[in-house]
């Protein structure tokens, strides 16, 4: 779209003309406010509709731009990945977030997406057994306790909000998960996230040298005590609940103290994982938006003219549906529930700043895969893939012997979706790494469950089908960080298992589960309507961008969504 002026000049006069001077014209939004519901599949919220209030997401709905078939266009729809996207505008082969985990070709260690040993986390006790109580599979994986967004290749619409306006531009990000709150603050914001270990919310060296006041005040303040006792119940009477009889489910996890049906109880405030059963409830986003409603109040968000920017990301979802499933009881009532919480934001946005004057964003880091146990009851087609069990067949041993490797020479790892090849002993043998990751590739192709298994090489040189899952997984696709084989599960086939523990769901594949999310934009000037033509999640960053009359992201690849702008 050609820019003749900037935006909200552009607004003006559109304003003008076409009201007559009747009505103030839209003024440009003071805060972005970009909320991110981890695991919040498209179709979600309409199916558990029954019982949801007028303020939460009903009133996006009605008073939004509503996109009904928006979908991330990347294989790996992993939590930092998709958020990466959502802030970025492009694609993980450009943004760098390729998975949640990868190997670090150099050390050959694994690297967690938002590790990093420079910046330890502020406040937080030497050799404290944080890490132990991480119930977060993939958290699990860091070998440092440091975290910051050096690994993100390329700038967030939060950094260019902060590039355009300068320092008087707030870019702040808050999440229960590390990584999406990293991801979404970018280079220059203030990213803020939940340790379970201690209960409170932490931040990096990165960021800053001391918590701010108003953070050691949260902390101190009990909001995270206030549940221990407690329970978490149904919100509503069953007749709202489409699983209201189907509470107790097979296939759902059975967490020790946690139980498989309603009540779940928290426990004592100093329960080894007081913290982390938090965060598998509602209690996470609650407190999450607690937590940021005292940052818009402290750090004075949105009380000038100069656009400040807020990213929401709410875990909540997402942990319920790894240890339930979607189709579940708990995920229903948390829909619910969490429905109350984003009504309690939205009013305490339009109390502080006004609606009016806030850009408000919501679409979610990936979508998600009902249980394989759900899916076998009604005869779909569906199963775990097991790596281990892969490689312990005879193929290996067979094209070990083929090119003279020995143990450990052929295979240095799998990470889903990637497998890693032991590229030096490769090289050291005198073997070409394209051969030999056609033969891997060729053997696991053949396994149950394997809908594709794409090399690098095929991948680095453009030689696969253009249809949309190749398409995927090369977006997906990053020479410094991409495993050499790229699994593609067919559909409702997944790895269940992170390092020892069996969860329920779990998404990530780029099938249409996966990549549909909802996409609302409520605003200024933006009119509300349902637009059903199929977006990408690579276009919500130049969108915003477009409005506030920002550069897009340095490798944004997307393109604004007419819809949003047009009036
Ligand atoms: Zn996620």
């Amino acid at each position: 779209m050609a820019r003749s002026f900037s935006l909200p000049w552009r607004r003006l006069w559109v304003g003008l003309l076409f009201l007559g001077g009747q009505a103030l014209a839209a003024e440009a939004p003071r805060l972005v406010l970009q909320i991110t519901v981890d695991q919040l599949r498209g179709d979600l919220v309409d199916r558990y509709r029954a019982g949801l209030g007028q303020d939460g997401f009903r009133y996006l709905l009605e008073q939004g731009a509503v996109f009904a078939d928006a979908h991330h266009r990347h294989a790996n729809t992993e939590t930092v990945v998709g958020h990466t996207t959502l802030a970025t505008g492009t694609d993980p082969a450009v943004h760098g977030m390729i998975s949640n985990v990868w190997i670090d070709r150099k050390t050959g260690d694994k690297v967690y997406n938002v590790q990093d040993p420079d910046y330890p986390p502020i406040g937080s006790k030497q050799n404290d057994e944080s890490q132990n109580n991480e119930i977060d599979p993939t958290q699990r994986a860091a070998t440092t306790k440091g975290r910051s967004p050096r690994a993100i290749l390329t700038t967030t619409i939060g950094d260019e909000i902060r590039l355009h306006y300068g320092p008087k531009a707030k870019v702040f990000s808050v999440s229960v998960k590390d990584r999406a709150a990293i991801a979404m603050g970018g280079h220059t914001g203030q990213a803020y996230w939940f340790s379970k270990g201690e209960g409170r919310f932490v931040t990096s060296t990165y960021y800053r040298k001391d918590y701010p006041e108003w953070v050691k005040a949260w902390n101190a303040g009990g909001a995270v005590g206030r549940y221990a006792g407690g329970e978490w119940k149904l919100l509503l009477a069953p007749r709202f609940y489409l699983f209201a009889d189907r509470d107790d489910q097979p296939w759902e996890m059975k967490l020790p103290g946690w139980g498989r049906t309603f009540p779940h109880h928290y426990g004592p405030a100093h329960g080894k994982f007081y913290g982390a059963l938090l965060t598998l409830s509602p209690a996470g986003d609650e407190l999450t938006v607690d937590f940021a409603k005292a940052l818009i109040e402290n750090e004075g968000l949105g009380q000038d003219d100069i656009p400040d920017y807020l990213s929401i990301s709410l875990s909540s979802t997402d942990y319920i549906e790894h240890v339930f499933g979607p189709s579940s009881l708990e995920a229903e009532d948390n829909l619910k529930r969490l429905d109350r919480t984003l009504a309690d934001l939205l009013q305490y946005i339009d109390r502080t700043v006004g609606l009016k004057r806030t850009l408000v964003v919501l679409c979610a880091d990936h979508g998600s895969t009902e249980a394989v146990g759900y899916l076998k009851t009604l005869g779909i087609d569906a199963g775990e893939f097991d790596f281990k069990k892969a490689a312990a067949q005879p193929w290996l041993a067979q094209l070990r012997k083929r090119f003279g490797l020995a143990k450990g020479e052929l295979i240095q790892g799998f990470i889903k979706p990637y497998v890693y090849l032991n590229r030096q002993a490769i090289a050291k043998a005198g073997l070409k790494l394209g051969e030999v990751q056609q033969a891997v590739a060729h053997a696991l192709q053949k396994m149950p469950g394997v809908a594709y298994a794409v090399t690098a090489d095929a991948l680095s040189r453009g030689a696969v089908p253009d249809n949309p899952v190749m398409r995927a997984v090369t977006a997906n696709y990053n020479p410094q960080r991409s495993g050499d084989i790229y699994l593609v599960f067919q559909p409702h086939w997944y790895v269940a298992d992170f390092d020892g523990m069996h969860v329920t769901s779990v998404h990530g594949s780029p099938w249409p589960y996966d990549t549909y999310v909802p996409l609302i934009f409520m605003g200024p000037g933006i009119e509300p309507q349902k637009i059903y033509r199929r977006v990408e999640t690579v276009d919500v960053a130049p969108t915003i961008a477009e409005i506030l009359g920002t550069r897009p992201p340095s490798g944004a690849l997307g393109r604004p969504l007419e819809e949003v702008l047009a009036r």
